[in-house]
């Protein structure tokens, strides 16, 4: 006896005919086979019948193979078409379906910070086009591509202030703004350097100098000898001495030239509200107010020894604050590739980061505990503070020795803590490596697909121009 079940359903797909049992196609719940009229027992699609033998497999088997030969995501594609869920897909072929979604999520990101560099150029036309031939699934209509054509062409009649911007804040833009772009990564330099040997004895000049050379260097000893005496060495040439003139004059030069080029960048930005939403132009504006401020403490030194020492550390908080201009550096992520790609890598792996020290903080407390109350009775570590600070020391493999563990008990949280911080630190930072990785070789893989791109908006913009010049010439 045949039962409507069993009976044989015809399925046409694109000419090549499937036939199976109708009780096959009952197989999954809810599937858009599943669904057909029970009543028909012929149907045409207008589909793949290569993609579709993997989608009656599905049917029959219970579980979903993803096919080797055909890229996942339009496998995907065809899965939600069917309607067969995604959670069907057998764990063998999870890692091929998964990994070319977080590419193409990598990708997404990669666009987006090429977005985020065009966003003072406005929209392009290789935009338009990568969005065409990279999201094709979600593609914009019509009318949006003629909207950001449209914004494209608002965008090309810049005005001067946005041009002075785009040269200070896009290396990329011009040869002239990479060649600015250096000479501002010379003066960083230059400043660093100026203030690394700022302390140097011999770069120092005596603020007691006289004209007679004896009664000087007597003067000097006595005085040098006294006042090592009271303070240390560092205190006394500070102190004792000024930096040579051409130094000074070399390190006013730097900091008239960071705040300058600060104040222009800054007025010159169109969205005033979002710079300060950028960490780097924090740092700027941060640089900039502490060298005003030491800048202002060295043409007044003599409030610095009337209110001897606090007043000294303020100034000389501000003033170590200098070294940090050495991260302006970073400016040439916008050049060199890489160096941007470390910085998204570093940005996309905030849980990572957040991970590794709050499992890190955790770990520090903990062993710093036990090692204080394993050396309770000796006098190794004096305070809690101590055996924490042993204990970070320890986990990140330095170990300076200054306190160690004696007693027996001591010993085995030493050996637990060192191997636990070797494990701590080692997983978070393989997940940043792996971010790094994939961001990396797949941003090779994307600026490729952009060169393809700007070479054909080239091709189009000519057939553009010599299809207006027919326009004018049937006017004319
Ligand atoms: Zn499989």
């Amino acid at each position: 006896m045949c039962t409507a079940m069993d009976s044989a359903v015809e399925i046409d797909l694109s000419g090549t005919i499937f036939k199976t049992k109708r009780l096959t196609l009952k197989a999954i719940n809810g599937s858009y086979l599943s669904k057909l009229n029970d009543t028909v027992n012929k149907y045409y699609f207008d589909k793949d019948p290569t993609l579709f033998r993997h989608i009656l497999n599905a049917h029959r088997d219970g579980t979903v193979h993803v096919p080797r030969d055909v890229c996942p995501m339009l496998f995907k594609k065809e899965l939600l078409f069917w309607n067969i869920p995604l959670s069907l897909v057998a764990p063998c072929c999870w890692k091929y379906l998964y990994e070319a979604e977080s590419d193409v999520e990598t990708f997404k990101i990669l666009l987006q910070e090429e977005n985020k560099y065009d966003s003072t150029n406005k929209v392009d036309e290789a935009q338009v086009g990568i969005k065409q031939t990279m999201f094709a699934g979600d593609s914009m209509t019509d009318s949006e591509v003629i909207e950001d054509v449209n914004e494209n062409q608002i965008g090309n009649k810049r005005t001067r202030a946005s041009r002075v911007w785009l040269f200070l804040e896009e290396p990329g833009s011009s040869a002239a703004a990479k060649i600015w772009c250096f000479f501002y990564i010379f003066v960083v330099i230059l400043s660093v350097v100026a203030y690394i040997i700022w302390l140097d004895p011999s770069v120092r000049v005596s603020q007691y100098l006289t004209k007679n050379p004896k009664v000087d260097a007597l003067a000097n000893q006595t005085i040098y000898e006294y006042m090592v005496y009271i303070f240390n060495e560092k205190v006394v040439l500070l102190a004792s001495t000024d930096p040579h003139p051409a130094l000074l004059c070399l390190d006013i030069f730097c900091v008239v030239f960071f705040i300058l080029e600060a104040l222009v960048h800054f007025s010159m930005c169109p969205d005033k509200r979002n710079y300060f939403l950028n960490a780097y132009h924090l740092l700027k504006i941060f640089l900039c107010i502490s060298m005003i401020i030491s800048t202002y403490f060295e043409c007044r030194k003599d409030l610095l020894d009337e209110h001897d020492f606090r007043l000294g550390e303020i100034y000389h908080a501000f003033k170590s604050c200098y070294a940090l201009r050495l991260l302006l550096i970073f400016r040439l992520h916008k050049i060199y590739n890489g160096l941007h790609i470390m910085v998204l890598s570093l940005r996309y792996s905030v849980k990572e980061l957040l991970l590794l020290g709050f499992s890190f903080l955790i770990a520090v407390v903990v062993y710093g505990c036990l090692i204080f109350s394993a050396e309770i009775e000796t006098d190794m570590f004096p305070s809690t503070q101590i055996a924490m600070w042993w204990s970070l020391i320890t986990m990140t493999t330095i170990g300076y020795g200054d306190f160690y563990p004696t007693t027996t008990w001591g010993y085995v949280v030493g050996i637990v803590c060192a191997i636990n911080g070797l494990i701590v630190l080692a997983l978070p930072i393989a997940a940043i490596a792996s971010t790094f990785s994939s961001l990396y070789s797949r941003n090779a893989d994307f600026q490729k697909h952009m060169t393809e791109v700007r070479k054909q908006k080239q091709i189009l913009c000519v057939e553009k121009e010599t299809l207006m010049h027919c326009e004018t010439f049937e006017i004319v």
